[in-house]
């Protein structure tokens, strides 16, 4: 039987979703220093947003960003980080997407610059499903508006993106789908490249992709709460007072 996510987590609100999202995809190799972006679509179209120029770790849920669909902060102490425009350009082409993120993991990274997509190798590397897309439009800074808004448009509907020289960007439509797939993409990536380090395999077979790919987060409930549990008993603080 599938355990009720409200047994596998306290209650949290959606500004301490974010902060465990961003702490532990840091874990999962989202940790290029001061890069990478979290957006948080609410039921009232504003966004949550990490505050820069702080850390992934570093963060918490009074630190977070309330911007608007413009990219325009609403409210907070922090900057709105400075590769925002992407986010903007992605979430305005794009309604479905609720969470969008941007990073530059290692592995991942290591592809979007070889310019290739690896196939899933194994059923962990195909989590949460989705489509994933080599997105090579991003030639310019990353706070340039029309450089944003042709890489939103170059990944048209797919789910997950590697940018070529750059890094990635990962959606879904919670956070807990977002953080299946974010983790999938990585360890595809890395396992990939052991993989092919020592002379190569076959791919998953379709069927269990298939398997694999709730692209909701609903299908594997209690991945997202067991790695939210390990950040909250390394910073119980995270959850302190009421949900916020
Ligand atoms: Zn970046």
């Amino acid at each position: 039987m599938t355990p009720s996510p409200d047994a596998l987590l306290p209650p949290i609100g959606p500004r301490q979703e974010l902060v465990l999202l961003a702490r532990t995809l840091l874990l999962e190799g989202y940790n290029d220093h001061l890069a990478g972006h979290i957006t948080y679509k609410q039921p009232d179209g504003t966004f949550l947003v990490n505050p820069w120029p702080l850390v992934w770790d570093e963060f918490g849920p009074d630190d977070v960003i309330v911007m608007n669909e413009h990219g325009e902060k609403l409210s907070g102490a922090w900057q709105v980080p400075l590769g925002i425009p992407l986010h903007v350009a992605l979430h305005q082409l794009r309604p479905d997407v609720v969470v969008s993120v941007h990073n530059h993991p290692l592995y991942a990274t290591t592809y979007a610059n070889a310019k290739r997509v690896p196939p899933p190798y194994d059923q962990s590397s195909a989590l949460g499903g989705g489509t994933v897309v080599l997105v090579d439009e991003y030639t310019a800074a990353v706070n340039d508006v029309n450089a944003a808004q042709s890489a939103a448009q170059a990944m048209g509907f797919a789910d997950m993106a590697l940018l070529a020289n750059h890094g990635v960007m990962v959606t879904g439509i919670s956070i807990r789908a977002a953080h299946q797939r974010a983790v999938a993409l990585e360890q595809r990536c890395k396992h990939a490249w052991h993989v092919e380090a020592i002379g190569g395999g076959s791919p998953l077979a379709q069927v269990v992709q298939e398997r694999s790919m709730s692209s909701d987060g609903n299908q594997f409930i209690g991945f997202w709460e067991a790695m939210a549990r390990r950040e909250i008993r390394r910073d119980p603080s995270i959850i302190a007072g009421a949900p916020r």
